[in-house]
Parts: C-alpha cells; structure tokens; sequence
C-alpha cells in the first residue's frame, strides 16, 4: 500500500485564506484590524525563524504584526509588565510569548504565560482556555493539535467512531489532541513513556498521533494497515535534515494516510495561529 501524503501546504493555505476572508470582513464591517504581538527574549535561532514565518504570515493576511524582542537577560517582572502592556493595548488582540524562555527565567514559564489576557491568549495556553477545551466550550484553542484535527476535516478523514491513539501527553499537543479527537467522538488512549506495551496500543489506531520528540520511533510495524498517521515530531538529526517521530519511508507502505516531516503539521500551526487571532479579535468586539 502506498499512503496518501497529506501536505500541510495545501490545507495551510485553505484556513488562510478563509482567515484572510474574515480579517477582510472585520475590517470593512468593524472597523477593526486585527494586531498579534509576540514576545521573543533572547536569541534562539530557532525561534527567530518561527517567530519571522509568523510575522510574514500576517503580514500575508492583513494582520498588524508587533515583535516585541527582549534581552536574553530580561527579568520575570520586565516580562510581565511588557505583558500587562500588551494586555491593555486596544490594538493588540493576541500575544504570544515564544518558548522556551532562557535558562534564567524558565522556572517561571506558567507565571508569565498564565499572565496574558485569557481573550488575548492565542496559544491556547491558559489556564480558562485550557479548561474550556475540556468542558467542551473551546474558546482558543493550541494551534497544532488544532492544525492537526482541521487538517483531518479538510482531507475529508472520518473521525466519528475511530480509535485514536496519541503518543505523548504535553500540555501544547498531547493533551489538548485528547480532548479535541475526543469532541470529535473518536475513542482515545494517550501514551507516554511510562506506557507498556506501546506497539500493541498503537496498532489498534484508526488515527496515530506521534508526538513524543523521538526521531523515527514509530516503525512501520507499530501501524495498523491502513491507519492515518498524524507526525507532530521536529527532530533535528544534522544540521539540515529534520526528521518526525515516524519512521516515514516504511510508515507510508502501510498507512492510508500520512504527514510528511517537513512540510506537514508544522505549516498548520502558523495557519490556526491566524485563524486565533481572528477568533480573538471576535472574543474581544463581541461579535
Ligand atoms: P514533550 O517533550 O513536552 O512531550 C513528549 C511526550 O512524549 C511526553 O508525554 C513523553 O512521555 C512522551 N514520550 C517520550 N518518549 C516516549 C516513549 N519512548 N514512549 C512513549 N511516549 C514517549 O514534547 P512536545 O509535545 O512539546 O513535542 C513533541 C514533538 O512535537 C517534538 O518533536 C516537538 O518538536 C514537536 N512539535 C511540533 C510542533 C509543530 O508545529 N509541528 C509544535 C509543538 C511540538 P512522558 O510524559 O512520560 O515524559
């Protein structure tokens, strides 16, 4: 069997655009544009070519992009109170703060990000947010397992009634993809490293999300015939060569669908990341 590949470019570009269609209307019938600041501190190269693809995306869609870039040396209390500035800034209506933090500062990662603006919090981080994606009201909501989950819609792949199984339990993709696979009606098993036995729950996914950070872990006999596999992983394994979590060439002569590495998740995550903006600005106007 040889899989279909599941470009992010494709899908990326549909939620764009109808993000760039909705920025156009919130412009036109509100009078609002739409404006994301992002907090980078330090210089991790990195995050600066995140943070770059996320400014030249707005810049795309008609969104009022601010890099707000910080010494590598900032304090937590000058971090916060850029954060509270930003919070009170009618024009700003997302914020995001680039992670990870440096060293100095790192321990204090949930304080400054628990600190922005709930409606401002376009990573989807927040406590309030977190817990409206469990009770089933998501407001905003982590933009890659987003990415993922809106991928699936637009490729057409059924996810009422499959088995899903996610390998990894982070609070950026692992858990938030339970819940969002959940609300869909999929039946989900998350697995860690603690998980014993993890082939034989792996071979049981209808839809397999690897999300661990472990290059090339997931071999192709730890994939059920004709599964959709969903590669999350980045793994740097030279200098220029990024791998995922998936073991691609042989993983594809098994699944029914898979995302490649790169060129897959990766380009939905600055996608949902406009498409929460959108969201935001509505949250904050009321409309
Ligand atoms: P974390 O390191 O926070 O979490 C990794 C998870 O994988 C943990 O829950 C860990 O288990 C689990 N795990 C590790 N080893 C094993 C194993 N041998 N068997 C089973 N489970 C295991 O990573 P993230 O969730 O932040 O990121 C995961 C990957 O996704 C990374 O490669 C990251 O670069 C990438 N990523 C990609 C994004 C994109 O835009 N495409 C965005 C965010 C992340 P335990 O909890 O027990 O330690």
């Amino acid at each position: 069997m040889s899989a279909r590949i599941l470009y992010g470019k494709e899908f990326a570009a549909q939620i764009k655009e109808s993000a760039r269609i909705e920025i156009e209307k919130l412009k036109n019938k509100f009078h609002v544009t739409p404006g994301l600041a992002v907090i980078i501190v330090g210089e991790n190269p990195a995050s600066q070519v995140y943070v770059r693809n996320k400014h030249k995306s707005c810049e795309e869609l008609g969104i009022n992009s601010v890099v707000v870039e910080m010494a590598e040396t900032s304090t937590k209390e000058e971090l916060l109170a850029k954060i509270d500035e930003l919070n009170a800034d009618k024009n700003i209506h997302g914020i995001l703060v680039q992670l990870p933090l440096p060293d100095a500062i790192k321990n204090h990662s949930d304080e400054i990000l628990n600190r922005i603006d709930p409606l401002k919090d376009v990573d989807g981080f927040h406590p309030m947010n977190v817990g409206k994606l469990v009770t089933g009201s998501p407001a905003l909501v982590p933009c890659t397992p987003a990415g993922c989950v809106e991928m699936l819609n637009l490729a057409g792949i059924e996810i009422d009634g499959k088995r899903a199984v996610i390998i990894g339990r982070s609070n950026i993709v692992g858990k938030p993809m339970l819940h969002l696979l959940m609300a869909k009606n999929a039946t989900v098993t998350v697995c860690h490293s603690h998980t014993k036995k993890l082939a034989e729950v792996t071979r049981e996914a209808d839809i397999l999300v690897a999300a661990m950070g472990k290059p090339q872990f997931v071999k192709a006999d730890m994939i059920k015939p004709g599964a959709v596999v969903i590669d999350v992983g980045i793994n740097r394994i030279a200098p220029k060569k990024l791998v995922g979590d998936v073991d691609f060439d042989a993983a594809a002569e098994v699944a029914s669908a898979i995302t490649p590495v790169p060129g897959g998740v990766g380009l939905l995550t600055v996608a949902m990341l406009m498409k929460n903006v959108v969201t935001a600005v509505k949250l904050q106007i009321g409309v």
